[in-house]
């Protein structure tokens, strides 16, 4: 599945509101910008314009955080194993420097503007520097998450009490990363504020689609970077393949406008639009999610045979939280069978009907899931990889039974994974 820190901390969200935590005010994100390559500027620079993009569209408080000299710290403190100086050093002067914020965030924290919030991150451990220090130690640990209560003062005075999530991006990501900042406030004291039970359905739904978002814009982006890179080769040979090239520019540009779309769709929902369902056609979703992997698959020489039987029945839909699901399972599909080392690759997806159903599936030539994994994979942060996450099959499950379906997975009997997806027929005027 596609993996950023936007999403993993989306994705931390979004888990805190499974469990109840965000039941009441709005949580505020800090974004960190991480990355450690010097030679990735463009890469950099791409995913901050994206960050600053999304954290302004977020329905959650935002802070995004300029991370060159803390890259430059990390790296100079873990070359000289001297962990202590990038734990005070990070934060007391000013390696962990607020660039931008969203107005939730400015709301949350009470400043007068995005102004007040920006310049050295000390103020957000300013009650709890100890927070501080056990953040930036779990970071120079290579720890993948943090998360804590503390307590923080807003720039009105008010206290607040706020758990703290972080996840931090590989060594290798120039991609930014989130801190959660759940307001649990009201938790600690009850009654002082009334919890809206529709705005709260609300956040937690904006939450998921967020997560989503984050996930699928990664894909896209991603698949641009290598189609430029593509591009460039092909544009330094003394006869550049023409056809070649308008290829990959529409390729770059479906891309663009898919991660286009998957923005514009969580503006709608952060302005209180409702998801639109409209009748789809399963073999065109899947069709589509195929075309956008089409990059990992090449690059992985898997063959992907399509069994799609034709005429199905429409169903109703959110085409671009369908084809998330699809593009999540094919993804894991790829990393099942390029992890297993066994050839050849393959991925079989296939389409059928029954009764007022029609269904997928996505079977690969993998490992396969063990007894135990099986029991859990659709746990929100359950992931058996050591770069995983554990979120993408948590989107898939509630998007599908969102959708009025089920998803279950097992394992075929010729070997490899097995994913199943039913979903309900769209109801016909007479059936009305
Ligand atoms: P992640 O990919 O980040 O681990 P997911 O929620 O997508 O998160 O998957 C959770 C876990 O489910 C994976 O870590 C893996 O153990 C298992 N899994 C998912 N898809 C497959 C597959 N096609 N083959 C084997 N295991 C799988």
């Amino acid at each position: 599945m596609a993996d950023t820190p936007i999403a993993r901390n989306i994705a931390a969200r979004w888990d805190d509101a499974r469990h109840g935590e965000r039941s009441v005010a709005q949580p505020p994100i800090v974004v960190i910008q991480g990355g450690a390559n010097g030679d990735l500027p463009a890469r950099r620079a791409r995913s901050e314009t994206h960050a600053t993009a999304l954290i302004h569209h977020l329905p959650v408080p935002v802070l995004q955080l300029d991370p060159t000299s803390l890259w430059a710290l990390l790296s100079g403190s873990k070359a000289r194993g001297d962990a202590e100086h990038f734990l005070t050093a990070g934060i007391s002067q000013a390696g962990l420097f607020v660039s931008d914020a969203n107005e939730m965030a400015v709301s949350l924290l009470q400043a007068s503007s995005c102004d007040d919030l920006q310049g050295p991150a000390s103020y957000l451990f300013a009650l709890s520097p100890q927070t501080g220090r056990r953040l930036m130690r779990a970071w120079f640990e290579g720890t993948k998450l943090f998360s804590e209560v503390m307590k923080m003062r807003s720039f009105k005075g008010a206290m607040l009490d706020v758990k703290l999530s972080v996840t931090f991006p590989s060594a290798e990501s120039p991609e930014p990363l989130l801190i959660v900042l759940t307001d649990i406030t009201d938790r600690r004291q009850p009654g002082e504020r009334e919890a809206d039970p529709l705005h709260t359905a609300r956040l937690s739904m904006l939450g998921r689609l967020a997560t989503s978002i984050a996930h699928e814009v990664n894909q896209p982006l991603a698949a641009i970077v290598t189609d430029c890179e593509t591009a460039r080769l092909h544009l330094s040979r003394d006869e550049p393949n023409i056809t070649k090239l308008k290829e990959i520019a529409a390729r770059m540009a479906a891309s663009a406008h898919r991660a286009s779309e998957i923005v514009k769709h969580v503006r709608g929902m952060a302005s209180g639009q409702a998801t639109i369902r409209k009748p789809l056609d399963l073999n065109e979703i899947i069709g589509d999610a195929l075309s956008f992997v089409r990059h990992e698959t090449d690059m992985h020489a898997i063959r992907i045979s399509a069994a799609c039987t034709p005429g199905l029945s429409a169903f109703l839909g959110d085409r671009i939280q369908m084809q998330q699901v699809v593009v999540n399972l094919l993804l894991n599909a790829i990393e099942a069978v390029v992890s297993s080392g066994k050839r050849p690759r393959r991925i079989e997806i296939a389409t059928s009907a029954s009764g007022q159903r029609i269904h997928f599936s996505v079977r690969d030539s993998g490992d396969g899931i063990s007894a135990v994994d099986l029991g859990r994979i659709f746990d929100c942060f359950y992931t058996t990889k050591q770069d995983g996450v554990g979120v993408g099959l948590s989107i898939c499950q509630s998007i599908i039974l969102d959708h009025g379906g089920d998803i279950s997975a097992a394992n075929h009997n010729g070997g490899g994974a097995l994913f199943s997806v039913s979903l309900p027929v769209a109801a016909t005027e007479t059936d009305r």
